[in-house]
């Protein structure tokens, strides 16, 4: 007999957590499903930045150049696996007819209104539940290392000044000065003061341990494996626990969600895009706050317990095999950056895949062809960092109250 419930919210990732907590505290009855362990996905070993300066949408101007010059490399920042896969080929499309100056400013002012309160209200659930996750909102540090890169940050900087997102231009001395660990060939810099950070991974786990207590129904190794629709409607879902009747399905799957979506007849725009993080035990030297070196796109971020670098993109499918020439590359920047870093101390080395739209914005919403589906996916290199407000919406939107900000430009039906 199939077990009959409200919300079931499939994905125990930064993403599904959230909402589930969101749904539970605005009083729904919710069952969260995880196939694993909760943050076993892409939340687990990523930078852990709470960052609203990211808000430019990934599909840039000038990234269709760039990323052939990358493609011939199997170690640059971005790398697309030689591939004649009809999603990935159809999924290229859409992503370079983005990358051009109009369209990332709509991304750009879509996606800033999004992250408008993401520092606020994250911080907000570290103090309600007490988490333990060295939430530090310390703002973070951009280095450039070379001319040409530090002309393209200052206009970066300059476009999310225009939508409230402070950040103050240094010079290589400046930076220098407050980051004595970076390359004397340091160009300039930007300041970044109205962004924060925590360990991920513990965030995730800490907030997933307070949904009992909110009567979440916390189901992990619970892995969905179909659907039985009826009509437009989501009947029955299939899972290793058996059967569930849901009045509502919130499909927070990360990486995974394309698949599960297209066994309901829905195509989403979505391809996993890996990257990789290295995590060592603390050592002197290194940067006191977070740090992005901008041309090799890869992240220091200092903890209490280790220091972690992550980065690269890697379209490769949906495997999380670990290429050990992207994470040289890693240490070959962080060398080049830092000149006292030293890879010992190896606490961890690890690759997640960020569920990455061909427009580069989430996907947040109803969609028409399921009439009891709400997807809260996409989130790309911003999955921490929405994971708050994206729980808020989903909410809104399953409740049926008038949602705190336009979902329009989210929609699953955009594409
Ligand atoms: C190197 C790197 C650095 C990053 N740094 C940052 C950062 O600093 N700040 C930031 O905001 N973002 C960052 N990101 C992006 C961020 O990690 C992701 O956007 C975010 O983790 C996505 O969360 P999610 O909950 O959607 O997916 P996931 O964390 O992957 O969770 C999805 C969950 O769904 C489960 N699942 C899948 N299929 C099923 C099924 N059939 N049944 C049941 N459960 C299922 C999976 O097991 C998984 O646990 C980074 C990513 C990488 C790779």
């Amino acid at each position: 007999m199939a077990e009959r419930c409200q919300d079931v919210v499939i994905g125990g990732g930064a993403i599904g957590v959230s909402c589930a907590e969101a749904l539970a505290t605005a009083g729904r009855d919710v069952v969260l499903l995880e196939q694993h362990a909760m943050a076993s996905g892409c939340s687990h070993g990523n930078a852990g930045w709470v960052t609203p300066c990211h808000s430019l949408p990934i599909p840039g101007p000038g990234l269709v150049r760039q990323s052939l010059r990358w493609m011939l490399r199997s170690d640059s920042p971005l790398y697309i696996k030689p591939s004649l896969r009809p999603s990935l080929l159809g999924w290229l499309w859409r992503f370079y007819r983005h990358c051009n100056e109009k369209r990332q400013r709509q991304g750009l002012a879509a996606v800033a209104a999004l992250n408008r309160d993401v520092v606020s209200m994250t911080g907000g659930l570290v103090e309600r539940y007490s988490l333990d996750c060295e939430y530090q909102p310390r703002g973070l540090h951009y280095a450039f290392l070379s001319e040409p890169g530090f002309q393209k940050g200052r206009r970066e900087c300059r476009l999310l000044n225009e939508h409230e997102i402070p950040g103050e231009e240094l010079s290589a001395e400046e930076l220098l000065a407050r980051e004595p660990a970076l390359t004397r060939d340091v160009v300039g810099g930007v300041f970044y003061p109205a962004e924060a950070d925590f360990v991920p991974d513990r965030f995730v786990e800490q907030l997933a341990a307070q949904l009992p207590g909110l009567g979440v129904d916390v189901r992990t190794g619970c892995r969905v494996t179909g659907w039985r629709l009826s009509g437009r409607k989501i009947e029955q879902i299939e899972t290793a626990g058996g059967p569930l009747v849901p009045e509502t399905v919130i499909l927070a799957a990360g990486a995974w969600t394309g698949r599960l979506a297209r066994q309901l007849g829905i195509r989403l725009p979505m391809e996993p895009a890996k990257g990789y993080s290295i995590t060592l035990d603390p050592q002197a030297g290194l940067p006191t706050r977070p740090l992005n070196v901008s041309e090799s796109k890869f992240g220091v971020t200092p903890w209490e317990g280790g220091v972690r670098l992550a980065g690269t993109l890697e379209l490769a499918g949906l495997q999380r095999e670990i290429n050990q020439s992207r994470v040289e590359a890693i240490v070959r920047s962080a060398r080049e950056a830092l000149p006292e870093f030293s890879a010992t101390g190896v606490q961890e080395v690890w690759t997640g895949m960020r569920p990455l739209a061909a427009d580069g914005l989430p996907i947040i919403g109803r969609s028409l062809r399921c009439s009891n589906l709400v997807m809260a996916t996409a989130h790309g290199m911003l999955g921490l960092t929405q994971a708050a407000i994206t729980g808020r919406l989903v909410s809104d939107i399953t409740t049926g109250r008038s949602p705190t900000l336009d979902p329009v430009p989210f929609s699953p039906d955009r594409f």
